[in-house]
């Protein structure tokens, strides 16, 4: 039911480039690209840039290079070429020219005059008595439109005053539409109201355009956000008018913010705990540099990844997926009707499962770490701290600050802690336990466990670790004991005591 006849998959990414994606954005083009390539079709980029008031620079580039990022990228499009060119509805205007004549000529669409003020005026009007004004078959005839003149007046308007072109929607239907994911949709046809087609500069809106696009470049899947769906009722008229049928549409559920108030949008950046870009935006003009995730740290496939289940379920226990195996087990059936909440801690989770396949590269970044500082230190002492501490990291990054204490002794001290333990007393203590350390043979950790645990004294326990890690956190004691060896240890206790004696 689902594939279009025999037709080949053709699904398309229609950004506007009016800014950077969102995590909404890129779910699209992630689905649009799951299935396209599930059903061995084509995934297109189609820019709709018929707003040029919301033109942003560089929103272009920028999701060229986060589907790239991805490895998301088109087969067709933008960037890619390809036989339906041009991808860039600015291009197309005479296209839709030829469309809308058609419209015209058919009955279908209908020149209007009224300016921003005539309509203003006609909705105060209606407001006070009660009413919502409404550009629609109850109030067309009473406006400044080709509907209401004579042949010869249209003629002299058309020459003399800016116009628009809207569509004229016959009330009285109840339009059966399905979608995919929303099911059976129902619209009575006499709450729609006379969308503007081709705005007054002669370009065509985004309702008209999309349509067209969608035709001419043999689009059989509409996959796009949520906030479309009240367009289709529109889109499907447009094709009836047009004489095509329309493709098969799916709306796919909003991402809402965690705090359950509302949608995820560009314009709420700021209020995030979290980021939603998918790579890092600069603001035009401002110079500020909103870092994504992947300037964060985010591996791509674990991106990928958390974004495919934000909405999809496959139906499976699992919940890590290769882009091959998504592909495989992705339908548009199995997407959810309702919005989903997302959560930055599940996203950071999925970028640890993948962080555990990436030792080669963690070892590489520490490698960088210590030779900028150049520290000298054996292969296998950094695999030895890299397996102690990888289970502490989300990110490849955070492995210094969770590892450092292997490599350098600490050059500060938890100011709360220290100020708490700086008396005599601590001196005492931690001499005396220098002595033992001192003393022991077997510098390992099973001895010096066993030497220490006899004293079965927690606070020399914080004190050491104050001393070896700067802070009360770090790895099994006995092990950095047993890592830093008996010189080291006892160098950073007595760096630690001195600098309890200086504080008092
Ligand atoms: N240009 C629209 C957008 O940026 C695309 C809507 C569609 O996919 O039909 O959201």
């Amino acid at each position: 039911m689902l594939l279009h006849s025999v037709r080949a998959v053709r699904v398309r990414f229609a950004p506007s480039p009016t800014g950077p994606l969102h995590l909404g954005g890129i779910r699209t083009a992630l689905y649009n690209y799951l299935f396209a390539k599930k059903h061995g079709g084509t995934f297109i980029l189609r820019i709709e840039d018929t707003d040029r008031k919301r033109f942003v620079d560089n929103s272009e580039s920028y999701i060229l290079e986060t589907l790239k990022w991805c490895h998301i990228e088109p087969d067709e499009g933008v960037g890619y070429g390809g036989p339906y060119s041009p991808y860039y509805q600015s291009k197309r205007g005479e296209i839709y020219r030829m469309y809308i004549n058609q419209l015209l000529k058919k009955g279908y669409a209908y020149y209007a005059f009224d300016t921003g003020q005539d309509i203003e005026k006609k909705r105060k009007e209606y407001n006070h008595h009660g009413l919502t004004f409404s550009y629609n078959f109850r109030i067309r005839m009473e406006l400044n439109n080709s509907l209401t003149m004579t042949k010869e007046q249209l003629h002299d308007k058309l020459r003399s005053c800016s116009y628009v072109i809207r569509f004229k929607i016959e009330p009285g239907e109840k339009l059966k539409m399905h979608d995919v994911i929303h099911g059976d949709i129902i619209v009575n046809t006499d709450h729609l109201d006379d969308k503007i087609l081709l705005k007054s500069n002669g370009i065509a809106t985004y309702h008209l355009a999309n349509t067209i696009d969608d035709y001419l470049m043999k689009i059989t899947h509409v996959i796009r956000g949520e906030e479309w769906l009240p367009s289709m009722s529109l889109h499907v008229l447009l094709y009836r008018a047009l004489g095509w049928s329309p493709p098969i549409f799916a709306h796919l559920p909003l991402i809402l913010k965690n705090n359950g108030k509302g949608k995820i949008s560009k314009r709420n950046t700021n209020s995030l705990n979290f980021p939603i870009y998918p790579i890092q935006w600069e603001i035009p003009k401002e110079k500020i540099i909103i870092p994504g995730y992947r300037e964060l740290g985010y591996f791509p496939e674990a991106f990928v990844n958390m974004l495919s289940l934000l909405g999809w379920n496959p139906g499976v226990k699992r919940e890590i997926f290769s882009l091959q195996e998504l592909i495989n087990l992705f339908s548009l059936e199995k997407i959810n009707k309702s919005g989903v909440y997302f959560d930055i801690k599940k996203a950071n989770w999925f970028n640890k499962k993948y962080l555990n396949k990436k030792k080669e590269e963690i070892f590489s970044f520490l490698f960088e770490e210590i030779k900028t500082r150049s520290i000298l230190c054996k292969k296998d002492y950094l695999w030895k701290v890299i397996h102690l501490t990888m289970d502490r990291i989300h990110f490849i990054h955070e492995i210094w600050e969770h590892s450092f204490y292997f490599f350098i002794p600490p050059s500060s001290y938890d100011t709360n802690f220290l100020n708490k333990i700086c008396h005599e007393n601590t001196i005492f203590k931690l001499e005396k336990a220098k002595i033992l350390l001192f003393h022991t043979n077997k510098f390992t950790y099973t001895n010096l466990k066993f030497v220490f645990q006899k004293t079965k004294n927690q606070h020399i326990m914080q004190l050491f670790r104050l001393a070896l890690v700067g802070a009360l956190k770090g790895v099994d004691l006995f092990i950095i004991f047993e890592m830093l060896g008996k010189k080291e240890s006892i160098q950073r206790i007595e760096k630690l005591i001195n600098k309890i004696k200086k504080k008092i």
